[in-house]
Order: C-alpha cells, then sequence, then structure tokens
C-alpha cells in the first residue's frame, strides 16, 4: 500500500477525550474515527489489524471443534424473554419494533438464539457435543462508554456456545477453549491473568475472566504469589476470628448521643471498629428491602450481595424509606428487632461477640449483641469485598493484591441457565428427553486490538506485535528512491506500507512511522545506498542497521517467522 493512497492519515491533534493511550494513540495513528459515544469505525489500517486478530481467533478456536456460522442481529425478544434474559441485561439492552410491530433486541450475546437454533435440529446424544461460534456485531447500550475502544456500545465479538450431554462433558471442551485462549494471548503478545469470575447477565455459575493488567482497567483482580486469582465480585480472603471465645454478655441499651457514622460509634463507646455490626438498607428490583449486616471494619461488596439473593438491580434506600417502610433510624439500623426487610448477614458475624450498634431508635444504641441470640437472619453468606494485604484465602500465608486490569476473553460454564426456561432438550442412549448443559465464549476484537495497544507503545507511538501489525514493513523512500524495493519486497509477499510522499520531509516520515508502529522500518536514501544498501531498524529498538539489499527478504522473513 502507497501511503499517499491511504485512506485515513496520521494527525497530530487529538480530541480531549481521548485520556487513555490506545484510545488517543488509534485516533492519531489513522486507524480509528468516532461516529457517536461508544460507536467507532475503523478505518483500513485499523480494519487490517482486526482482520489479523480475527484469524488468529479463527484458527485457534477452531482446535477446539468449534465451527464457524452466523446468526442475524435482530433476535425475537420472545426468545429473551422466555429464558429472562432481557430482564437480566435491562437498560443494556437495545430494542427495535418493526413495521408490523414486532419486537427485537439487538443482539447482545446470542445464547438465546444458539440454542433455538440447535433445538431445530431435535439432536441425539450422538450429535453432542455441538460447538459453533460467530464473529458478529454486538450492541450494549453503556451508560457511560469510555477510553476509546474499551468500552463501547458497538463491537464486534467472538462469541462461541457449546452444548453437552452433561457437565462433564462440557469441561473438556471448556479446557480446550481455556488453551486456546491462551495460545491467542500469546500470539498477541500479551499475559493474561485466568481469573475466577460472577457469570452476571450471562447466567449459570462458573466463569472465568481472561485479564490484562493495565492502569486503564476497569475491573479489579485480586491476585497472591501462590497463584491464587480471582475478580473483585468473586474474591474471598481469610476473615480471621477476633473474639470467637468471649463469653456472652447481656444485651443492653445505652444513651447515644453521637453522628451517623462508624467512627461516632467508636468514640462514643471507645470500642475497636470490627466489634460494630455495620448495617446498610438496600432496594431491589422487585422492590424488596433487604437490610445487608457485616463486621464494622469490612465492605458489604454489592455483586456478591446481588448473587446471594438473586436480585438483578440494587440500590440504596433512601432515609425516607427506612425511617417509613423500616420504622428505623438512618445511622441507628440494627438487625435486632427490625421487621418487613431481608436480612442479610456476611459470615464474620457469626464468629462475633458482644458486637455493639444501633437499635432502630435515635441516639440509642445496643451493647453486646449476639449472633443468633438476640437477632435472626434469613441468609448467611459472604457478602464482604476484598480489600489489599487481606490474608490469601488458599495459600493463608500472604497478603492479597489487588491489581486494575482490562478483561481480553471470557469462558462460561452456563449449566442449565438456559436450557432450563426453553427446554433445551436433546435425546439421551436410553430414549428419554435430557436438557443440553452449556457453555459460552467471548472474546471483543476491538478491545482485544485496545488491549495491544495499551500493552506495546512508548511516547512516540504504537509497537504492534509481530502477528497483527496491518503491514509487516513500513518502507520510508528519500531522494526519489524506493520505488524498484517497493515492488521487489511486493513479489516476495511481503506486506509493505510505502511512504512514497515526495513532499514530506524525512523527519515528518519516521514520526508517522513510530506513530503507526509496523515491526520493521526500512529507509533507502543515498546516504544508506553510500553506506552498502538499506537502513533496517525495528520499531522496538533504538539503533537501526544497514543491510546489504539482497539480504534483506531473508531477514525480514526471518524476523516474521
Ligand atoms: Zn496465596
Amino acid at each position: 500500500m502507497r501511503y499517499s493512497q491511504l485512506f485515513g492519515k496520521t494527525s497530530k491533534t487529538v480530541s480531549k477525550d481521548a485520556t487513555v493511550a490506545s484510545h488517543r494513540l488509534l485516533l492519531q495513528a489513522g486507524f480509528i474515527r468516532q461516529l457517536s459515544a461508544g460507536r467507532y469505525t475503523f478505518l483500513p489500517l485499523g480494519l487490517k489489524v482486526c482482520r489479523k486478530i480475527e484469524s488468529i481467533i479463527r484458527q485457534e478456536v477452531e482446535k477446539t471443534g468449534a465451527q464457524e456460522l452466523i446468526v442475524p442481529t435482530l433476535h425475537p425478544l420472545e426468545l429473551w424473554q422466555q429464558a429472562n434474559r432481557d430482564k437480566k441485561f435491562g437498560a443494556a439492552m437495545m430494542r427495535v419494533t418493526d413495521r408490523n410491530g414486532a419486537e427485537f433486541t439487538l443482539g447482545a450475546t446470542a445464547e438465546v438464539i444458539m440454542l433455538d437454533l440447535v433445538k431445530q435440529f431435535a439432536p441425539s446424544y450422538k450429535d453432542l457435543p455441538i460447538n459453533i461460534y460467530q464473529f458478529s456485531q454486538k450492541f450494549r447500550d453503556e451508560a457511560r462508554p469510555s477510553g476509546g475502544l474499551l468500552r463501547v456500545r458497538e463491537f464486534v465479538m467472538k462469541d462461541g456456545y457449546s452444548f453437552h450431554v452433561d457437565e462433564a462433558d462440557l469441561k473438556i471442551t471448556y479446557q480446550k477453549y481455556w488453551d486456546a485462549y491462551l495460545e491467542i494471548a500469546k500470539r498477541m503478545d500479551l499475559n493474561v491473568t485466568i481469573v475466577e469470575s460472577d457469570n452476571g447477565a450471562i447466567g449459570g455459575s462458573v466463569s472465568h475472566e481472561f485479564m490484562v493488567e493495565s492502569t486503564v482497567g476497569e475491573d479489579t483482580i485480586v491476585t497472591c504469589s501462590c497463584g491464587y486469582a480471582a475478580n473483585l465480585e468473586k474474591a474471598t480472603f481469610v476473615k480471621e476470628d477476633k473474639n470467637s471465645s468471649e463469653a456472652e454478655a447481656d444485651l443492653s441499651e445505652v444513651k447515644a448521643p453521637r453522628g451517623n457514622t462508624m467512627e461516632d460509634g467508636v468514640a462514643l463507646h471507645q470500642k475497636p471498629l470490627w466489634q460494630q455490626i455495620k448495617d446498610v438498607v438496600f432496594v431491589d428490583d422487585s422492590g424488596r428491602f433487604i437490610l445487608a449486616i457485616i463486621r464494622g471494619d469490612f465492605m458489604v461488596n454489592e455483586t456478591k450481595l446481588k448473587n446471594l439473593i438473586q436480585a438483578n438491580e440494587l440500590r440504596h434506600a433512601t432515609d425516607e424509606e427506612i425511617r417509613n417502610k423500616l420504622h428505623s433510624e438512618p445511622g441507628f439500623i440494627s438487625p435486632v428487632g427490625i421487621k418487613d426487610v431481608l436480612i442479610v448477614a456476611d459470615d464474620s458475624l457469626k464468629n462475633l461477640k458482644n458486637a455493639y450498634g444501633g437499635s432502630n431508635k435515635k441516639n440509642i444504641d445496643l451493647i453486646n449483641i449476639n449472633f443468633g441470640r438476640d437477632y435472626q437472619t434469613d441468609i448467611v453468606g459472604d457478602i464482604a469485598e476484598t480489600q489489599v494485604d487481606y490474608l490469601c484465602p488458599q495459600c493463608k500465608k500472604e497478603k492479597l493484591k489487588l491489581v486494575k486490569a482490562v478483561e481480553f476473553g471470557n469462558i462460561f460454564n452456563i449449566g442449565f441457565a438456559y436450557s432450563d426456561p426453553m427446554d433445551g432438550n436433546f435425546i439421551a442412549q436410553d430414549g428419554t428427553s435430557q436438557k443440553m448443559y452449556m457453555g459460552s465464549y467471548g472474546i471483543g476484537i476491538g478491545r482485544a486490538l485496545a488491549i495491544d495497544v495499551e500493552t506495546h507503545h512508548d511516547e512516540k507511538g504504537i509497537i504492534w506485535p509481530k502477528e497483527i501489525a496491518p503491514y509487516q514493513v513500513h518502507l520510508i523512500a528519500l531522494d526519489g528512491l524506493g520505488e524498484d524495493l517497493y515492488q521487489e519486497l511486493l513479489s516476495q509477499n511481503i506486506e509493505v506500507l510505502f511512504d512514497d510522499r515526495s513532499s514530506v520531509s524525512a523527519g515528518a516520515k519516521f514520526a508517522d512511522a513510530d506513530l503507526i508502529g509496523i515491526p520493521i522500518r526500512l529507509v533507502i536514501s543515498k546516504r544508506s545506498q553510500e553506506s552498502g544498501g538499506i537502513e533496517f531498524k525495528l520499531r522496538s529498538d533504538k539503533e537501526s542497521k544497514i543491510i546489504d539489499s539482497k539480504n534483506l527478504v531473508s531477514e525480514i522473513t526471518s524476523f516474521y517467522t
């Protein structure tokens, strides 16, 4: 490709909104342009990278036995409703209505469509596993698209789906996808940390995210040097015993002229924060009131809580709601004696003796509150947010680390989450009809590309990994030379971006080459010829060397093999 002919050029200025490196560099280097918030056009250079990423994914995913197909973008709303997924996705799901009033969703993920498709073939155990995938446009109405390609509203995703006789069979395919994703990341020169995660809107129970550490990441992963890794919504930690052997003292009410914060309670009672009960009232999407209680020095993780009580959405209750519906007092809420609310306790409270906290009455506190004796709970589980330096649940020796990361891909063991409501059955060996066990597997192409730029760039521009660079060689011609070399490289099937511009300075051409980030830069000039050939420089190196033109092709091909 001649740079003079290339559609989409580098630009010096960039929008102030582009605060993330990948966003800024992809705009400046002429890979993408924004259409509207969260929607991007891939220019020819950008699309070339996408196609290379897709090709790597296709090669590796097909090793799992997956076969490519494609389903329509508009999904009948009714199918989503059958699986109750329209509610799970909530406002992020986009809808359209056709001229006949038929309602559709714009595909956000395709479990229901693929299951409906497989059902049409009335599979028997002999047909399973079925392993299918597609590359297609996905739509998610993100409230706050940000970070360029990192969080968008419309994107191409490779989404795969597998159907099995049972979980044991799923696990074989799941492992193959696991290996395939590791290989894809390796070929894209990315280090991934695999974390156990919450299935969220997809449904099911077990899943894994392939995360890449990045300061611009919106996710937090929890890791330990022993190898433990989980995302924040799934991570646990050792909740050390504070005073479980202490004798239970009598419950009593005391006057408490204090403010509404936990610290006010500590100051008034002169007791440790951990001994205080923290009470947080939420309202879920069905209007249920939930009182979450936890040891005073811990925080409630809302996703853990949501999963435990199977709610789609949670919000904090207002002071008015706490007074009028729960007949309690903000700042003095207590599980003791409260009514008309689901009480969810963090398991840390089970071993906590003689706790203190509010009484549901203003300026009156309770001391010596004991679990099971003074208050009953509806659900006990882990709702505590893991924080830095908490003790690792696996080795029980090291302190946990929290790191920012971006999700590169995910694999879900979704079990019967769709087969159950949608009657996704197969004919078993004994002739009975049984539910298919499902898995699903996703990688967003644009985000994967952006993660690579986040990981591989310097102050001058992008440094593409070999396998996904838009071109293999960036040829800069000075002094009217270069045309013969360009033709020679093309005839050797080398992908060349040829900067043939005559009215642009050498300095500007070098700056553009650094910005675009193709792995090999060649310069042909009178000076290089006087030195014996062509200047060869790797984008990742500072130094260049002169190569004899007859050795050039072998030098390039050996770099790429
Ligand atoms: Zn550990």
